[in-house]
């Protein structure tokens, strides 16, 4: 398998792949922390949602359980103010008996019991169905009223126990007990806890937590079997959240102690989603790190890529154009005359191949006229070479001026130029060699000291369809020949039996 060539993907030298490694190594720590930090935050945003949802819960529940306090108040102040009561408490033999009010009470109002103790919490009168009291400095102070929230271990279940001084030295006490109203204890991600005034845990909806208690309880002295306090301890990953119970299970403490501070109300709220991002806190921060660190340096590397990429197609783009520059130049070195800017003797020999293709094809006519400076080895000898070159610059641009657009006039030889007619019948070539010759002899080269005119012989031939083009050259070559011979500064034709001359203007 092929692997990928990752070293074309770094920076190639070696300052910029120090600096960008830096960078890299800064951008990832800066990633790594500030992940950490967010995560933190959510994690506290998630706390203070939950700590507001317990209160309200803890707020509901000690509402809901001073309601029944308050109904246990007020059942005891009418039971003390029953006439019965009165009379027993005086020693009275006469009257209504007070055991018979005491169990209609206890009927009409559910009472777990109803007692009268003396200062030693010994039982001077009861209910018939009245299990016996909790200890006595449990539930009073022996002075004042006083509700108590009490663990029955017994029934394994929370009572409100009231207790009620009915004589004026408080030397006999009324004390009753009321059952709890239900109350529900779990709601969605929150669980509630009641400990009691001894700190037990009195209502749970587990109940292998009652009887246990939250944090180290007070002693109780009547309390001989106590299971201990329930597991718990701090988290190490997150402080506010607590491992509680034998399952270290995470939860949120919210606790709140009601108005007399005779029992607490916590909630419990399942902290388990918290506590697992806080467990995977710096694996959930590489990721992070990792995924924005490696787009970063993707969407670089691609910025990067794409930038070469365009540089090198820029540059060859460039290149391209230069070669293409260069071969246009080479094609025109290839078949210009570098002096006098006409086709070279390569390039009219082409366009003659490609007419007389034409004729042959198409019969379409064509003519050649052969072109040589008269004399011009004398003009060299008198003026100088570089004159001599002016002189064929000037017959150049003459020629070129006073033939057609579709005519052309090529430099095949030092002093010699080939005109070529293209659909040009002889008449016509004829005319248009003689018109070369009136104008050459009315425009000679005018330099700053002297004017030099020249003229030139001219031997045209009509191209035919059994011709080569060395025939037709020959044939063109002859009828100069033949001009030069008769006196120079004419046209002769090679087509016509005998040469014929005309006269030059
Ligand atoms: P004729 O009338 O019989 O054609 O005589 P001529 O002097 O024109 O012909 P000849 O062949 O004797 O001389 C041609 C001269 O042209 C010889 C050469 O030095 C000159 N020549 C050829 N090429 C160039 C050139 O590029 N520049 C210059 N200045 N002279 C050239
Ligand atoms: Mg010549
Ligand atoms: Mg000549």
């Amino acid at each position: 398998m092929k692997l990928p060539n990752i070293s074309r993907w770094l920076p190639q030298d070696h300052y910029s792949f120090v600096a960008t490694s830096l960078l890299l190594v800064a951008l990832a720590l800066s990633s790594w922390f500030i992940s950490r930090h967010w995560i933190d935050l959510h994690i506290q945003s998630q706390l203070q949602v939950l700590k507001l949802q317990s209160t309200q819960a803890t707020a509901a529940a000690i509402e809901h359980l001073q309601l029944d306090s308050q109904h246990a108040r007020e059942i005891a102040q009418t039971l003390s103010s029953l006439s019965s009561l009165r009379l027993f408490l005086k020693n009275a033999r006469h009257g209504p008996p007070l055991q018979a009010d005491l169990d209609q009470f206890g009927k009409a109002f559910n009472l777990g019991g109803i007692w009268l103790l003396d200062r030693q919490g010994k039982i001077l009168a009861q209910s018939t169905d009245s299990q016996p009291p909790p200890a006595f400095d449990r539930y009073t102070d022996g002075k004042r009223p006083l509700s108590r929230l009490i663990f029955d271990p017994e029934q394994q279940q929370a009572r409100i126990y009231h207790a009620t001084p009915v004589t004026e030295s408080g030397s006999v006490t009324l004390l009753l007990c009321a059952n709890l109203h239900p109350i529900n204890l779990r709601s969605y991600r929150i669980e509630l806890l009641v400990t009691d005034s001894n700190g037990i845990i009195s209502l749970a909806d587990n109940p292998d937590w009652l009887r246990h208690s939250l944090g180290q309880p007070p002693v109780v002295p009547s309390a001989s079997a106590q299971p201990g306090p329930l597991p718990t301890r701090i988290s190490p990953l997150q402080p506010e959240v607590l491992l509680l119970g034998p399952q270290h299970q995470p939860v949120l403490l919210v606790s709140h102690a009601s108005n007399s501070g005779d029992y607490q109300v916590h909630a419990l709220a399942d902290a388990e989603p918290i506590y697992r991002q806080a467990r995977e806190k710096d694996t959930l921060a590489a990721v992070i790190t990792l995924a924005s660190t490696g787009s970063l340096w993707g969407g670089v590397l691609t910025i990067l890529t794409l930038k070469r990429r365009r540089r090198h197609h820029l540059a060859m783009a460039r290149a391209n154009d230069e070669l293409l520059c260069l071969n246009r130049q080479l094609k025109q070195l290839a078949t210009t005359d570098a002096l006098t800017q006409c086709p070279n003797r390569r390039a009219a020999e082409t366009r003659v191949k490609y007419e007389q293709a034409k004729l042959q094809r198409y019969h379409h006519p064509f003519c050649i006229v052969m072109l040589d400076i008269d004399f011009f080895k004398r003009i060299n000898d008198q003026h100088g070479h570089d004159i001599g070159d002016q002189v064929l610059r000037h017959f150049a641009l003459i020629g070129r001026q006073t033939i057609r657009d579709t005519d052309v006039l090529a430099r095949i030889g030092g002093e010699e130029f080939l005109l070529i007619l293209p659909e040009t019948a002889f008449e016509q070539a004829i005319q248009l060699a003689q018109r070369l010759l009136d104008t050459l002899a009315a425009t000679p080269l005018y330099l700053t000291d002297r004017t030099i005119c020249f003229t030139f012989s001219g031997g045209l031939a009509e191209a035919t369809t059994e011709d080569n083009i060395s025939q037709l050259l020959i044939r063109a070559d002859q009828a100069l020949y033949q001009a030069k011979e008769q006196g120079r500064c004419q046209i002769c034709s090679a087509s016509l039996p005998r040469p014929q001359s005309v006269a030059a203007g």
